[in-house]
């Protein structure tokens, strides 16, 4: 199965937490060669943060993505998409913005409701020990079997197109500091989730944002995208770029990263 390195399915622009228009993110696509992009901005959410896009924006955002797309029109294709981030809590909620349609959607889990608000997994590691003791009381794997079952969730709704870094949960699991991704109990969450993808016939994201993060292992870990590819998932790649520069980010690294087959085979 071979990756379409010349597409790039997930960034952020001003709209979310990133620092570049879309403009500017499609020229820096272009200029880098790649002939396919979405733009992936964080969906409106229904509480207070600080990294999703403003509800009363999504008419600007399509507006913005659109004339990207009419600008690079024949040269290279640009999808109107965005980054869901699936909470059971909120399904109606995201029901309403689908409903507007949209070229490429990721569902991701960036937040566990386990409690009276949600926390993220994947914000910064004060965020990550809060979501841990708070929600979870100090009980990792209870953390890891939450979110891999809520990932399993949004994949069963059907609604998306495009799993997103799905093991981002590991993002401050240097050395193993968390859990031992190579543990049964470990290993069979994510081979139900992978079974339950391909069920789903959605797509399967390599995320190279993951080598700017403390664990620079790419999400999700090479042992996964093995078994993915094995089990027929689709694969796309995504830099989850933030900044121009980020654009296609590890695209390069990532047929080296697969190059050796996992130790010890899952399967
Ligand atoms: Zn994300
Ligand atoms: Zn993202």
């Amino acid at each position: 199965m071979t990756l379409d390195l010349c597409s790039d399915t997930h960034m952020h622009t001003t709209y979310s937490d990133g620092s570049a228009p879309v403009a500017d993110m499609a020229d820096a696509a272009f200029e880098k060669g790649l002939t396919a992009i979405a733009i992936t901005d964080h969906v409106p959410l229904p509480f207070d943060n600080r990294y999703a896009m403003k509800m009363e924006q999504i008419s600007r955002y399509r507006d913005d993505v659109g004339q990207a797309k009419n600008e690079y029109s024949g040269r290279m294709a640009v999808k109107t998409g965005l980054e869901m981030e699936y909470m059971p809590e909120h399904r109606d909620w995201m029901d309403a913005i689908l409903a507007i349609g949209w070229d490429l959607t990721i569902a991701s889990v960036h937040n566990l409701v386990k409690g009276e608000r949600p926390l993220l997994v994947n914000g910064n590691e004060t965020e990550f020990q809060a979501c841990l003791n708070k929600n979870f009381g100090r009980d990792i794997k209870s953390l890891c079997r939450a979110y891999f079952h809520t990932v399993q969730e949004a994949v069963e709704t059907g609604w998306f197109d495009v799993v997103g870094h799905l093991d981002v949960l590991k993002k401050y699991n240097t050395k193993n500091r968390f859990f031992n991704e190579t543990e049964g109990w470990y290993r069979e969450l994510v081979n139900d989730t992978l079974n339950t993808i391909h069920a789903q016939g959605m797509k399967l994201e390599i995320n190279m944002g993951a080598l700017a993060h403390p664990i620079a292992i790419p999400y999700p870990s090479p042992w996964i995208v093995w078994s993915a590819r094995k089990k027929g998932i689709p694969l796309v790649m995504g830099s989850d770029a933030h900044h121009p520069r980020a654009v296609g980010q590890g695209f390069d690294r990532i047929q080296a990263i697969l190059a050796q087959p996992p130790a010890s085979p899952p399967w």
